[in-house]
């Protein structure tokens, strides 16, 4: 007997390994990975064990206390009699080393062959290629197949560890324990829908509730961001006597559906786009660094150019439905608007009788570290609230909040009725983010670690010329790489070389903005100082490579 405790960051977790002495056949080792600590820690390597005797139980200790029947065992043939001294896994390079060493064993086990499979990346995207559509996008030049996700870390089919600073979406941390756990339970248990009565629906929209300023108190559970910012056009369509002119935003998102793409600037008016229709206004980013107005005191004159937009309508004789906006627009390239702005223009358009609607479908649940939404950080008041992505850490789930008014003109008459929306699964795991949130200081945690950001990188900021700009809010962060600080011409290869070579370094980040030079870094909320250490440094290494040092 051996036991093993792999310290490789492949989290496969501690190993036994089991010589086997058969009567009548020839001595075979098996290898148990993920096996149970308490049972490990009584086990004497090198002790001789019986047929029978508990050796281990797979997987990890569930919530309540159980095992779940999952994972796997290894049967090894070693050639050279080495048991103890064998991969439990090995890296791709040394594949091929091992594979020689340890034969496949489906002669002892009479199978046809238990060889695995090369995990071939190349296969799948020709695959993946010929059956969906050529603009569904994908990730790198090399594309990454991901297999598996644990708090911060993600991990390839390579066994490769990257650290995830893009993906918000996991927002309290990939597969968390208590979410999985709590979508687990009531998968087993029920699943049905909102024409029947729940507890634990009712709990947990209450607990959405208490989250959301105390006027925004009725709530419509849907399956995407998409479909929530559908809802709340309609609401604010109910809440202006059917008005249809809408305000956006220059480079918003809000989703794919017909509504919503025709009401985000960045998909209409890019590439592939069409003409919005003629009752959509752009109002001009309200961008401080790169926009129509600069510098931190412009807030006033973009709440203006709404107010401009609102006078066009007026002359027109309209009523504006609202506008839709995001607190901080990521599409735009991470980009926090100046003082003033968010509060002003809903206030511009509540006085002109629209409806405000905040589209927090990124921004939400924490992540922005001082305040539990974005909008709220710039002290807005939005008469309809959207929410999505993080919502239900990766399980489609959204939400829309409004107030019992706008929530009584919409009633009239016609049901309200999403198949998906707040079924019982989605409410027990919406119910456990929420829990997660705030048991473990997640938006304390998003703060500190996205102060802590500004703190390393303003030194970094000073030293490269080609920094224009780091901005955001706790973990929604953005910075601006540009050739020239004077022209802020955007260098959109240099944006695509430093998320390269942060892939390179196992770390994981995006761009984006309308010039696509912008890094962008919204990570899930859990990400520690020393994580963010790790990011900042590589970021720093690769700053000082030479293509920057060159131009
Ligand atoms: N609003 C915003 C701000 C978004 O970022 C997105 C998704 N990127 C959406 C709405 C649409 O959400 P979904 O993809 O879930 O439909």
């Amino acid at each position: 007997l051996s036991v093993q405790r792999n310290d490789e960051d492949l989290d496969y977790g501690p190993t036994v390994i089991v010589e086997h002495h058969p009567e009548d056949g020839p001595v075979f080792a098996t290898l148990y990975g993920h096996l149970d600590g308490e049972v490990l820690d009584r086990l004497v390597p090198g002790a001789a064990i019986a047929a029978g005797d508990l050796i281990g139980r797979f997987g990890e200790r569930t919530e309540n206390g159980g095992w779940p029947p999952h994972l796997h065992f290894q049967v090894y043939l070693d050639r050279f009699g080495d048991s103890g001294n064998l991969a439990g896994v090995a890296s791709p390079a040394r594949r091929a080393v091992w594979t020689a060493v340890s034969p496949d064993p489906a002669v002892l086990l009479g199978l046809d062959s238990c060889a695995a499979r090369e995990p071939s990346s190349e296969e799948l995207l020709r695959e993946r290629r010929a059956h969906f559509c050529s603009s569904m996008s994908i990730s790198y030049a090399r594309p990454i197949q991901m297999v598996k996700g644990r708090g911060t870390t993600l991990f390839d089919a390579e066994g490769r560890a990257f650290l995830d600073a893009v993906n918000n979406v996991p927002h309290v941390g990939h597969c968390h324990p208590r979410v999985v756990a709590a979508g687990r339970r009531q998968m087993a248990l029920l699943n049905t829908n909102t024409r029947y009565l729940g507890e634990a629906l009712v709990r947990y929209a209450e607990k959405l509730r208490a989250k959301l300023p105390d006027h925004l108190e009725v709530i419509y559970f849907v399956s995407s961001g998409s479909e929530a910012n559908e809802v709340a056009l309609r609401l604010a369509s109910a809440a202006t006597d059917g008005a249809t002119d809408m305000l956006v935003q220059e480079h918003g998102y809000h989703g794919h559906t017909g509504n919503t793409v025709s009401r985000s600037h960045y998909k209409f008016a890019g590439k592939g786009g069409f003409s919005a229709p003629s009752d959509v206004h752009v109002v001009p980013l309200a961008d401080p660094t790169r926009g129509i107005h600069r510098g931190p005191d412009s807030g006033q004159k973009y709440v203006a150019e709404v107010q401009a937009a609102l006078d066009r309508l007026a002359a027109e004789g309209k009523r504006p439905r609202g506008i839709l906006a995001e607190a901080i627009i990521g599409c735009g390239g991470q980009v926090v608007p100046p003082n003033g702005y968010l509060k002003g223009a809903f206030d511009a358009v509540r006085a002109a009788g629209g409806v405000a609607i905040a589209d927090e479908v990124q921004v939400g649940f924490g992540r922005v570290g001082t305040h539990f939404w974005a909008f709220e950080e710039q002290g807005a008041r939005p008469d309809i609230v959207t929410m999505g992505k993080p919502i239900g850490n990766g399980h489609p789930m959204a939400a829309v909040a409004t107030t019992a008014r706008i929530a009584e003109q919409f009633a009239g008459g016609m049901e309200f009725f999403a198949t998906f929306g707040g079924n019982n699964v989605s409410a027990a795991i919406g119910e456990a983010v929420l829990d997660v949130i705030d048991d473990e200081g997640l938006m304390e945690n998003a703060r500190r670690v996205g102060a802590h950001f500004f703190e390393r990188m303003a030194p970094i900021a000073k030293r490269f010329p080609f920094i224009a700009d780091v901005r955001g809010r706790g973990l929604y962060l953005g910075v601006d790489l540009v050739e020239d600080k004077e022209s802020l011409a955007p260098d959109r290869a240099a944006a695509q070389y430093v998320a390269g070579r942060m892939r390179d370094k196992g770390i994981l980040i995006s761009t984006d903005g309308p010039h696509e030079n912008v890094l962008k870094i919204k990570p899930p909320i859990i990400f520690t100082l020393a994580e963010m250490d790790r990011l900042v440094s590589a970021l720093e290494e690769i700053f000082g490579e030479s293509p920057f040092q060159q131009s």
